[in-house]
């Protein structure tokens, strides 16, 4: 019989919510934090043109993409890395920082993609817990044990929401040993980048990574493009255990597009921003717990794991799938990113009737 190494079998598959909706019901999923609407249409078009010439292997050095990137942040092509989304960079960059003899450490309720990553490279995954629902630095640097080899940390976090200051990033790096690689994920930073609290410049210390992605903001999910800027040692080190082929063309098409409407990416921000706060006051005045977000999802808070159920089930009932929280150590939330303004409605009107029922 074929067997997988015990490393492998002992781990769990990636749980992803389950997208079904019952007989009848139109699937309206509120659970991948994809984005409300479909990407720039410049976009569409240049990944459509992409396609004439696709026998051919993409850029594996994904030079144009590169170019926009760093003319857009204002920061150096030669610490930028691209990959198949984000997760790879993070599943990379761990697989080349930490292995059996170190530690992964996170706070409590972070992107529990984390937890995947260091399980891959057979590190163990340390939490550190939160202040409320956000990252505590006096926490994490309390929790910094002696083989600690990375700290990850999203901001804003998924599936928390919030967020923490530019200065409280800086004071965690200043505090940390420096042997220690920290990670800062800024899947949702554009929609908080108007607080003009970019972090690009912490990479410049040599031991600080800021990952990026067009899955959020940019609308483009379905391509696989995250990207990151890295000290340049690093990013040596990490791209030893990349795919050397690993956007499509493609997907490194739209990306390029993509970056040059940024006028359509605010639009997307913004009308995103808005939406979500009218759903947030909402939940709160049908008397839900929902903490200010700083993202394209919100995050709803119950008194229980139990009723986090009964109201997951009550929204699955009409076809609405929202994504529980057990992984991310909050098994009494739900989190509901934001899609079309019937979709959010429909989510509020279903979760305000379970709320009246009195279910709990
Ligand atoms: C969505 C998300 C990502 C992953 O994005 P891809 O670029 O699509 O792989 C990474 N980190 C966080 C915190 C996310 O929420």
């Amino acid at each position: 019989m074929i067997k997988p190494t015990r490393h492998v079998a002992r781990m769990s598959p990636y749980a992803l919510a389950e997208l079904s909706a019952p007989e009848g019901k139109r699937l309206i999923s509120l659970s991948q934090n994809e984005s409300l609407r479909p990407p720039s249409p410049q976009a569409i078009a240049a990944a459509t043109k992409a396609m004439t010439a696709v026998q051919l292997y993409p850029d594996p050095e994904w030079g144009a993409l590169r170019a926009a990137l760093s003319d857009l942040h204002g920061v150096p092509q030669s610490g930028i890395l691209c990959g198949n989304g984000s997760m790879e960079l993070i599943i990379c960059l761990t697989m080349a920082f930490a292995d059996e003899t170190g530690a992964v450490l996170a706070p409590a309720n972070a992107y529990p993609f984390f937890r995947t990553a260091a399980e891959h490279a057979r590190a163990r995954y340390d939490t550190a817990p939160e202040d409320g629902i956000a990252a505590s630095v006096d926490a994490l640097l309390a929790a910094v044990q002696p083989d600690t080899r990375i700290v990850f940390i999203a901001n804003p976090g998924n599936p928390t929401g919030t967020r923490i200051p530019r200065a409280e990033l800086f004071r965690l790096r200043d505090e940390l040993r420096r042997d220690i690689l920290l990670v800062i994920d800024e899947a949702y930073g554009e929609f908080s980048d108007h607080l003009g609290e970019f972090v690009f410049d912490l990479v410049g210390h040599g031991d600080t990574i800021v990952l990026r992605t067009f899955s959020k903001a940019y609308g483009l999910a379905g391509m696989r493009v995250g990207w990151g800027l890295f000290p340049e040692g690093i990013a040596r080190e990490v791209r030893k255990v990349m795919n050397p082929n690993n956007i499509s063309a493609a997907g490194q098409a739209a990306a390029i597009a993509a970056l040059a409407d940024q006028a359509y990416m605010h639009e997307t921000c913004a009308s995103t921003a808005l939406r979500r706060d009218r759903f947030i006051t909402r939940l709160r005045r049908a008397g839900f717990e929902v903490p200010g977000s700083f993202t394209n999802f919100a995050l709803i808070r119950f008194d229980s794991a139990r009723a986090a159920k009964g109201a997951d089930t009550a929204l699955r009932a009409e076809g609405v799938v929202a994504r529980a929280q057990g992984g991310a150590g909050l098994p009494d939330c739900l989190r509901v990113s934001v899609g079309q303004a019937e979709e959010l409605d429909l989510a509020a009107k279903l979760l305000e009737r379970w709320a009246d029922g009195g279910v709990i």
